[in-house]
Parts: C-alpha cells; sequence; structure tokens
C-alpha cells in the first residue's frame, strides 16, 4: 500500500467524527490547529483496518529503503539524525515555508522529536502529553494526558519537559514525567498498560524517549540532582512485565551486589553516603543500539551530590558514573564501559547524545561510537569493546589540559574547588547538553549544538538540603551579579554556537556562532543541509559543507528540539518543535534579557517548499511592574533571603529573580499575589504547577525570600527609570 492509501485509510474514518476533521473558521483563514483552536482532543480516532505505528527491529533497522518514514527518535538505531532525503536541499531551501503549525496545551519548554511512520505524526509536549497529528495538516488525530500531578514539577532539576516516544507494532510508548511507562494504543491514544518504573516517594523523573528492541522497550530515568540511585530497565513491549534492570551505580555494601560490575564498582566509592543519598548516574537521556554486537549503549549521569567530598570522601572513580556503558539488551548485562569523567565533581554527565557510526581511521575501518558530554572532550570509542581511539576539546576549558594514555582526563588546578572557591569551565550547563548532534556520512561532518559556560564552584559543606527534599549538590547557592551592567557582563563570556566537528582528525571545519547559549538540536540530510533551531527564536538551514546560513525564519520562541523530516507523496516535510525551555532557560536566561527572554510558545512547526502560512504575533513579556511594596528587612536580612532563594528558588524562577520567561517573573508581582506570598510558597499553588515548600521552608524564612524578591522588584523598577532618562 503506497503512503496515501495508509494516510487516507487512516484519515478517512477520523473525518466521520466531525469534531475531528470540521474546519473552524480560524483554520480557513490559515491560523494554526490544535489547543484552543483544534477542540478539546479528548476526541479518539475511528479505526481503521490498516495497521498504524506497525514498526519492528527490521524495519527501524531497514530504515534507509523507507526514507520518508522517522520511525526511531535518533531515525535509527545508531542515532545518527541523517536524513537521506534530498528534495529539499541546499540550492532550493531558501523557498521554505509554512505548511502548518500545531498548537501545544502547556508552555513550559517543548523537547521532543516526533515520529512519523505510516501516515501519522506522534509527539510530545509538556508534562508528557502525547499528540498524533496528520502531517499533512497538522490536524490532531488524538491527544493523550496522562494527567501528571502539577505538584511533582518541583521533582525534576529541568523542567516538566519530555523529548518524545516511542513506537512499536501499533503501540506508543510515553516515559511520563511522574515515573510511569505507559503503552497507548496508537490509532486512538488509550492506554493498554502502565506501569510505575521508579519509587515514587523518590525524586524520580522521566523525560527522555524510550526505544524499543525486540519488543523491548527501554527507559532510564532523572534526579541525580536529588539524591537517587541511577538504573535503565527494559519493559515487554506487550505485556509492560519488567525483563530487566541495570543499575549504574553500586548500592548497601552491606547486601550483595547485583551483578559483577556492581562488585567492581564498589571498589570505587568511599565512605557510606552516597548509597544512602542513591549514588546518581541516571540515564537520562542517549541510548543507542548496535544490531551487529546486540549492544545497547547507553550514556550515564553526574554524581549525586555533585560534590565527591560529600559523596565519596573526596577520592574514587566513583564507576560508573559519566560513562559511556555497553549492555547485552537481551539479557542487560554489562559489557564494557568507558568512563569520560572519573571521579566527577562538576555535574559532567555522560548523558549525551551517541551517535554510532563506521569511521575510517589511520587506514582502519573502525565501529565507534561517538559522544560529546558536558565535559567539553569529544570521544571517539569502539563500540565493540569501549576502547578509546581519541579525544580531543572542542571547547576552551580550564577543569583537564587534555586525555592521557590511559584514556583518562588531565585533571587541572583550576578544576579543583576543594580548598577554595573556583570559576570552572564548561560549567553543569555543558560544553553541550542534552540537544541532539547529527553526523552526515557524506561530509563526514558531526553537527554539536555546543556552548561554552562558567561556573563559580564553592563547597558549601554539609548542606542542609540533604535533609530536604530539595537540590542537593553539595555546593553553595548559585551566585550571579544583580546589576544589569554586570549581569550582561556575564552573559558576554558565554556563547553558543553550531559546531561541525571532524571527528577523525578531531577538529573544527567550521562554526556559526549564536547570541546566546542553548540553542537546538540538529538535523543532517543529503540535502547538503543542516537544520537547528535557535535560542533567539529562529528555525534556520545552513550548507552542511560550509555553515552558510541559507535559510531561517521567526518561531516565536527560542527552538531546543531537534528538528526531523519526512516524505508523504514526494512531498518533503521538515518540523521544528518550538518552545523555549530547559534548565538554562529557568536558571540563567536573565543574563541574555535582550535575546532570549519571551514568553515560551509550544507549537509543532512543519514546513515544506512554497509552505504559505503564518505564525501568529508572539505573545510578549508585560512591561508594567506594578508598584511593589517597601522593603522591610535590612540588607543582612535580604542576603539571606539571596541565598535561601538562591539554593530553593533559582531552579525555575531564574538567578537574580530574572525569569526566563516559563514561569512567572517575580518582580512582577501584583498587589494580591504579595499578600498570599506565604501561602504559595506552602503549597497554594500546587495544582497550577509551584510546588510546596512548606514542609522546606519555616514562614520566617519564606518571609526573608519573599523580602528578597521585592528588592529585586525594586532594582527592576530603578534599572526601567533610568533606561527612560537615558532615552530622554
Ligand atoms: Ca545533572
Amino acid at each position: 500500500m503506497t503512503a496515501t492509501a495508509r494516510l487516507a485509510a487512516l484519515i478517512l474514518p477520523v473525518c466521520l467524527l466531525a469534531t475531528a476533521c470540521s474546519k473552524t473558521a480560524d483554520q480557513d483563514q490559515g491560523a494554526e490547529h490544535g489547543g484552543e483552536h483544534a477542540g478539546s482532543g479528548a476526541e479518539h480516532a475511528g479505526h481503521s483496518a490498516e495497521k498504524v505505528a506497525a514498526v519492528d527491529t527490521a524495519r527501524i533497522i531497514a530504515a534507509d529503503s523507507e526514507p520518508g518514514s522517522w520511525m526511531s527518535h535518533g531515525r535509527t538505531y545508531d542515532e545518527q539524525r541523517h536524513s537521506p532525503l534530498k528534495g529539499i536541499n541546499a540550492s532550493n531551501v531558501g523557498k521554505l515555508g509554512l505548511a502548518w503549525t500545531h498548537r501545544l496545551d502547556v508552555d513550559r519548554g517543548t523537547e521532543a522529536t516526533p515520529i512519523v511512520v505510516d501516515g501519522v505524526m506522534y509527539t510530545t509536549g509538556a508534562y508528557s502529553m502525547v499528540y498524533a497529528l496528520n502531517p499533512v495538516t497538522g490536524e490532531q488525530l488524538w491527544k493523550y494526558d496522562p494527567e501528571v500531578n502539577r505538584a511533582t514539577g518541583g521533582k525534576g532539576c529541568c523542567g516538566v519537559v519530555n523529548r518524545g516516544v516511542a513506537v512499536w507494532d501499533g503501540k506508543v510508548f510515553i516515559g511520563v514525567y511522574d515515573g510511569r511507562l505507559e503503552a497507548l494504543d496508537a490509532k486512538t491514544g488509550e492506554v493498554l498498560w502502565s506501569k510505575v518504573t521508579v519509587d515514587q516517594s523518590k525524586n524520580y523523573t522521566i523525560t527522555g524517549a524510550p526505544r524499543v528492541v525486540d519488543g523491548k522497550v527501554l527507559i532510564g530515568n532523572g534526579g541525580a540532582e536529588f539524591g537517587v540511585r541511577g538504573y535503565i530497565s527494559a519493559y515487554d513491549a506487550n505485556t509492560g512485565e519488567m525483563l530487566w534492570r541495570w543499575f549504574t551505580v553500586p548500592g548497601n555494601p552491606a547486601e550483595p551486589p547485583e551483578n559483577e560490575a556492581m562488585k567492581v564498582a564498589q571498589k570505587t566509592w568511599h565512605g557510606d553516603t552516597y548509597w544512602k543519598q542513591g549514588g546518581g548516574g541516571t540515564v537520562w537521556d542517549s541510548m543507542a543500539y548496535d544490531p551487529d554486537t546486540g549492544f545497547l549503549i547507553i550514556g550515564t549521569g553526574n554524581g549525586s551530590p555533585w560534590n565527591i567530598k560529600y559523596r565519596s570522601e573526596g577520592k574514587g572513580d566513583n564507576l560508573y558514573l559519566s560513562s559511556i556503558v555497553a549492555l547485552d539488551v537481551d539479557t542487560g548485562e554489562y559489557q564494557w564501559h568507558y568512563q569520560t569523567t572519573p571521579g566527577d565533581t562538576w555535574d559532567y554527565t555522560a548523558t549525551q547524545h551517541i551517535i554510532l557510526a563506521d569511521l575510517e581511521i589511520d587506514g582502519e575501518q573502525r565501529k565507534v561510537a561517538m559522544q560529546a558530554p558536558k565535559n567539553g572532550f569529544f570521544y571517539v570509542v569502539d563500540r565493540t569493546n569501549g576502547e578509546l581511539i581519541s579525544a580531543e576539546a572542542f571547547v576552551p576549558m580550564n577543569w583537564a589540559s587534555g586525555i592521557d594514555d590511559n584514556g583518562r582526563p588531565i585533571k587541572l588546578p583550576a578544576g579543583d574547588y576543594s580548598e577554595e572557591p573556583k570559576i570552572v569551565t564548561p560549567s553543569p550547563f555543558g560544553a553541550h547538553n542534552w540537544q541532539p548532534m547529527s553526523y552526515n556520512p557524506d561530509t563526514g561532518l558531526v553537527y554539536i549544538p555546543a556552548q561554552i559556560t562558567a561556573l563559580l564552584f564553592e563547597d558549601f559543606g554539609q548542606t542542609p538540603a540533604q535533609a530536604l527534599n530539595v537540590w542537593n549538590i553539595g555546593l553553595a547557592p548559585l551566585k550571579m551579579p544583580e546589576a544589569p551592567a554586570e549581569l550582561a557582563g556575564v552573559g558576554e563570556q558565554f556563547k553558543g554556537m553550531l559546531l561541525a566537528w571532524d571527528p577523525v582528525a578531531q577538529k573544527a571545519a567550521w562554526t556559526v556562532d549564536y547570541a546566546s547559549p542553548w540553542n537546538g538540536g540538529t538535523l543532517s540530510t543529503a540535502g547538503n543541509l543542516v537544520f537547528q533551531g535557535t535560542a533567539d527564536g529562529r528555525a534556520a538551514a545552513y550548507n552542511a559543507k560550509t555553515g552558510e546560513l541559507l535559510w531561517d525564519t521567526p518561531a516565536n520562541t527560542g527552538v531546543i528540539a531537534a528538528p526531523m523530516t519526512y516524505e508523504i507523496d514526494g512531498e518533503q516535510y521538515v518540523t521544528f518543535m518550538a518552545g523555549w525551555g530547559g534548565t538554562f532557560a529557568l536558571v540563567g536566561a536573565g543574563a541574555f534579557e535582550e535575546i532570549v527572554r519571551r514568553r515560551s510558545e509550544s507549537r509543532v512547526l512543519t514546513f515544506k517548499l512554497g509552505g504559505k502560512q503564518s505564525l501568529p504575533e508572539p505573545a510578549n513579556i508585560p512591561v508594567a511592574v506594578p508598584t511593589p511594596p517597601p522593603v522591610q528587612a535590612t540588607p543582612e536580612q535580604i542576603d539571606i533571603g539571596r541565598q535561601l532563594y538562591h539554593g530553593l528558588c533559582v531552579g525555575c524562577h531564574g538567578a537574580s529573580a530574572i525569569s526566563g520567561g516559563l514561569v512567572p517573573d517575580l518582580r512582577y508581582m501584583k498587589e494580591d499575589t504579595h499578600k498570599i506570598f506565604g501561602g504559595i510558597v506552602a503549597g497554594a499553588y500546587a495544582k497550577r504547577g509551584m510546588p510546596s515548600f512548606g514542609h522546606v521552608l519555616p514562614p520566617e524564612q519564606t518571609a526573608l525570600i519573599h523580602q528578597y524578591v521585592i528588592k529585586r522588584s525594586h532594582d527592576l523598577v530603578a534599572q526601567l527609570e533610568a533606561q527612560d532618562e537615558d532615552a530622554e
């Protein structure tokens, strides 16, 4: 059956449901589908005889024989994110225009890579909502809301985001923020099975996309900022039964280790804090599968707490933190590992995207795995045995000077903050974070959304947070300047770039500089193109060989997700999931006030050659600041409030109380809100997504945070008045 017939078979029964297909006046005028326009989304598609999401291992392995589909998170099991499609290419990409848009329900960051197969697009938004869309028109076929308790938002470090679904044999799999793994009927969105994969009394979250290999749904989780023990599990795609689980770090040494790998790992940890707190090493994003060896290759996260002094008495490699690990996909049995940051003490996760490729190195064909983790080195590893082939720094760094003959980083005193505070680069934002890279076998280049950032690391003694349900990292609260000029100065030292990296020569081929860090993942195509969204709110395409900008268009909001592409009826489409969000947007965007601070708008943007649709006007942050109440605290009290704020509130409301546009900017609080500030902190708005801190903060400390925020409102009023005077 042709793609058209498959699509018609699916769409026609849907159209019997008037709510799903009748166009509203808005849609006829070219307005977008979804959210406020296309009904509640509760309607389900009708059943069709034709199979949808009819994906299995053989079909994914043969993905190049149907280049119009995008069947797995990174398109193929090797996660190259390179499409053979070239209908859109370097000579015509300037004619790209919007084919359709679809507004998502929640504006809290959009990180998903859509799947398109058998005539349907499956994608996700904040709070793990799943959308099935018509990939030609953007019309919603069904929507599934797992109804995540909004009060659990604070269990994650980096936003209530989701990076997408997996599909398999007529089912759609979603890892839900609260730790559920669920199977949905691909035709209707109905739940077929639901399993809780974590201890929900702990701060585990799922934001990553599952993968499916041979009927096994593979899923990890996050939470290493809060004290959890990392692992990855496999579940039976049909029944939801757990088949295996592999922990990344050892548990209680008084109990027998789960396996030989844990026995080996145990010897690299010290003291007893780590197993009581969990140790970290969460598998929150990257996975790749090598059908030749049967190895599932995963990336593991940072230690918990970050500061090794409190995690492991300041010593030891702490296996298998910050590592690339190969497991037998059938059994979950350990095969090999390469640890990128032994004894991590900087949040240098190795959960970043892993790409498998075959490269000619020194005249020899090598089967490699490639990763550019947070620590700033680009690694090429033999994927059959974990042997390091090469590693070079892809950004400037001060924590290490290179990699020695044993494959270990040569650490520098500039990164050692055990005796005195140090400004270390890369920062925990990473030289590269979760935003996927891509690899083009024709150019031989890897396209990395790279960035240069730094952070002041300051030992904080045993943090009080250890006893509490809050960030537990063993560092002093984040310090950012508050004076606008100084804050802008920080911004000037941060940088984002699209970096085209030659993995054989281990050097840059070209770079495109951006105004800020935290730009989107990349897509490579055989049309000699690299697509990327940007923090400053654009969708863009570059010449893959030279980096020349060939096309860009406004997206209304920062774009962080990786674009993807598909073809239906001979027409190629490129989809960008737009929607500013994630940790940098939440915490650090204040240093880039003019560039990236605007209200986040979550939307699917799909482009084709000659597309004629247009975006609605962007929503803007209101500029009027309500008159703040008078400050009623001494400078010393405000300083305590500042420290408390940067220990508890900064993760969402932003450094120096400047919001990145995802959650309310507290400096703009209205009089009525000021009156109930204490109640909100104690949980009054829990259902709206503001977690309760009532169990952590006594009222007198909440009052000091409030005073700090009021002081920041006055700072803002003064800043705006000064700007007005300058303008006159
Ligand atoms: Ca982390």
